[in-house]
């Protein structure tokens, strides 16, 4: 058995190296053949994905690492697993990952696997989800201003920053080709429960549903925002006439009269409007417990 494991060194402030390190004594004590890629820059963990022949990639990262991993194994049917460090992921939050790195390589050894859904916009994949609007607006600014990614207070003063000056440009989405919507604003389309842009409003999506969690909204403004965040924050977004949520296989958004409407991808920037989003059914497997 071959198991490469990709390494964001900065994961969990230092810990992933840690546990990645322990993980892999575990593995090669058990006479599993092992090599740690650590990441430098963004496009690393893509390409040591890409890689053939291992029978399992690990990954111990962020959101960020854990997509280039799911982009770079693309269908060669390479299972992935996930190791968290500090934040869990959504994913590995969903599918209760244990985060105790000999627990995970018992499950690698056994190569105990689920499959679950990716969203495709063209050819690029998200595990978590993909925004339309205010929440990709700051995600934009923060890339442009720093490199790197920054923790949740480190977004706080971008939020307010951009925030203020935000004009809440309206946008067509159009759902499986026949529903249609003008007018709205800001539009989080998710693979999985929990993560949701800023907002953990899709508490009823499934990664192996084979569908996508579409949550919009209109009619708003910056207090209208704050009000749903911090709702949201605590669970009970409420079903508002001006939210608007449906399970879909594609979403077609569209910009009306503002142009540049930004958009992310599981928490990276992915250009603007306007976007095709579609969902890849069974797209990978993933090291999980039953
Ligand atoms: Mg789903």
């Amino acid at each position: 058995m071959r198991i490469r494991l990709i390494v964001n060194p900065t994961a969990g402030r230092g810990n992933g190296l840690y546990l990645a390190k322990r993980l892999e004594n575990f593995l090669v004590t058990r006479g599993v053949r092992t090599e740690t890629v650590r990441t430098n820059q963004k496009g690393d963990a893509l390409r040591a994905a890409a890689q053939p022949d291992v029978d399992c990639v690990v990954v111990v990262g962020g959101d960020g690492t854990v997509n280039e991993v799911a982009n770079g194994i693309g269908q060669s049917g390479i299972p992935m697993a996930l190791l968290p460090a500090g934040t869990a992921n959504a994913i590995a939050r969903e599918l209760h990952i244990p985060k105790s790195p000999e627990t995970l390589g018992e499950l690698i050894l056994r190569n105990q696997t689920r499959t679950i859904d990716a969203g495709l916009c063209g050819n690029r994949r998200f595990l978590l989800c993909g925004g339309a609007g205010p929440d990709a607006a700051v995600i934009h600014y923060v890339h442009k201003k720093r490199k790197g990614r920054l923790g949740v207070t480190g977004y706080l003063l971008p939020v307010l920053l951009v925030m203020t000056k935000y004009s809440f440009p309206s946008f067509r989405v159009t759902l499986d080709d026949y529903e249609t919507f003008d007018g709205i604003q800001y539009a989080v389309i998710a693979n999985c429960k929990y993560s949701a842009g800023i907002f953990p409003a899709t508490r009823e999506a499934s990664v192996a549903d084979g569908l996508l969690d579409l949550v919009m909204f209109h009619n708003l403004n910056i207090v209208r925002l704050a009000g749903y965040a911090a709702r949201s924050f605590f669970g009970s977004l409420a079903t508002s006439k001006d939210v608007i949520y449906r399970k879909v296989k594609t979403v077609i958004m569209e910009p009306l009269e503002e142009p540049s409407i930004h958009f992310q991808l599981d928490g990276d920037p992915a250009g603007f409007l306007p976007v095709t989003i579609e969902i890849e059914t069974c797209a990978m497997k993933i090291i999980a417990p039953d």
